[in-house]
């Protein structure tokens, strides 16, 4: 499947500068910060640099570089807020039936209270 990358998403414009963010991490392939509406005490998003729409197409297209360096974000970010001690959940929303709102590829770090399952 090829995906079409729109630069006029919300995170494009963060990563341009257009809009404001406080970064809790930056990398050289990677951004985290917080989520404007969060489900949790702690809800942080970390997104790639590049035009990657999903996860998908990230996995695909991206360099082995920006994988690794995203991937390590992320663990470095759960570091940093000590969220070992209690526990964390990463989840990626893919497309209309995950209802993906924003098409720039991130992940979602939850923590700070009990989640509970996800699936049965
Ligand atoms: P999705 O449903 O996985 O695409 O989640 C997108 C997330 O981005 C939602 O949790 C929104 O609250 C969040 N979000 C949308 N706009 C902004 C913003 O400007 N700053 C931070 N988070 C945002």
């Amino acid at each position: 499947m090829g995906y079409q990358y729109d630069d006029q998403n919300i995170f494009a414009k963060i990563l341009r500068g257009e809009i404001p963010s406080e970064p809790l991490l930056e990398t050289e392939h990677a951004l985290a910060f917080e989520d404007i509406r969060p489900q949790a005490p702690t809800h942080v998003l970390v997104i790639p640099k590049g035009p990657y729409v999903c996860y998908d197409h990230f996995a695909q297209e991206a360099t082995d570089a920006e994988i690794v360096d995203f991937t390590r974000a992320v663990g470095e970010v759960c570091r940093r807020l000590g969220l070992e001690r209690s526990g964390w959940r990463l989840i990626a929303n893919a497309g209309a039936d995950a209802v993906q709102e924003v098409p720039h590829m991130h992940v979602h770090i939850l923590a700070g209270r009990p989640l509970g399952r996800m699936l049965e």
